[in-house]
């Protein structure tokens, strides 16, 4: 991830990149998850259907619910082939064309010589999409499952529904161990919102971007423009030589994470900005920093690779 985006023109804009509808397992029609989204001050979301057979295989179309403050991303929540465990694949594409062809995924079974979670996520990819490897704790993923997918840009690293529903929410174990392989992925909080617990408003994505259009926003996602939060924002990351300075709105810790046990941090009460020294990181290939309010809300930059 490169920073200057945070000082780049435009704004951000938040977005919740998993959502579920009554076009699949959701409790609400599209209409009210965009109307709801906006009413809590969200600029966009994308409704992820499940693209299984037994709900038609909905890409669902969400553009009567754009107007002047809100906008939508078309995608899905795809399904095919079988995790190691022996489960189905879970992966979401964002930015999905309506004519995207289904795989052989009739229900939440696998089915027997399907398409593989690999060749779907390229598939979507190519198509367009931004792609992400989600709940990976829920999932059970292994790291080999992980490292199959090579065409995906992000891991979900919070699923404020797995939080919520069965403490299995979050997937930051499986995003380090890839990027310690060298796999350049960006992470994304979400909802996985189904409106049926309390599943919603807890993880989104602050994305980058001149204009809150689908197609900016796609293309900031991709290049990795955003960072996540569950509550507060982070406003500019600065990397000196041997240090990293961010500004955020209040919080009692800053933390840089590297490869490794290393880390650093800085305790204070009410920071809006910290400059943290890397010499403990000194030789981690890559930094991710977490800011976390009085709250215990957290927000996380995507990984920094030192190299540039
Ligand atoms: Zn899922
Ligand atoms: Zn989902």
């Amino acid at each position: 991830m490169p920073t200057s985006f945070f000082t780049a023109a435009g704004k951000f804009y938040r977005g919740n990149l998993h959502t579920h509808s009554t076009r699949s397992d959701g409790a609400l029609d599209p209409a009210e998850v965009c109307r709801r989204y906006q009413a809590e001050g969200y600029d966009f979301i994308a409704l992820t259907d499940h693209f299984l057979g037994l709900f038609n295989y909905p890409i669902t179309d969400t553009t009567a619910c754009r107007n002047e403050e809100f906008t939508t991303i078309m995608g899905a929540e795809l399904h095919t082939g079988t995790m190691e465990n022996g489960h189905l694949w879970h992966l979401v594409a964002v930015g999905l064309p309506s004519d995207f062809i289904p795989p052989d995924a009739p229900h939440f079974r696998p089915v027997k010589g399907s398409e593989s979670a690999a060749s779907i996520a390229q598939r979507a990819r190519d198509a367009g999409a931004f792609v992400a490897i989600v709940h990976p704790h829920w999932s059970g993923l292994t790291e080999a499952d992980a490292r199959s997918i090579t065409a995906a840009h992000a891991i979900e690293t919070y699923n404020h529904g797995c939080v919520v529903d069965n403490d299995r929410g979050e997937g930051f174990l499986t995003l380090e161990h890839l990027l310690n392989e060298g796999h350049r992925l960006n992470l994304i909080a979400t909802d996985d919102a189904h409106f049926n617990t309390s599943d919603f408003f807890g993880g989104w994505v602050m994305v980058k971007t001149a204009e809150n259009t689908p197609e900016a926003l796609l293309d900031a996602l991709k290049a990795g423009a955003f960072y996540s939060s569950t509550g507060p924002e982070i406003i500019d990351i600065r990397i000196t030589k041997d240090s990293i300075e961010v500004d955020c709105t209040p919080v009692v810790n800053i933390l840089v994470q590297g490869q490794g046990p290393p880390m650093a941090k800085l305790r204070e009460e009410t920071m809006t900005t910290g400059q943290v020294s890397l010499e403990r990181l000194a030789g981690s290939p890559w930094i991710r920093i977490t800011i976390i309010d009085r709250a215990g809300k957290r927000a996380w930059s995507n990984p920094i690779w030192i190299d540039g």
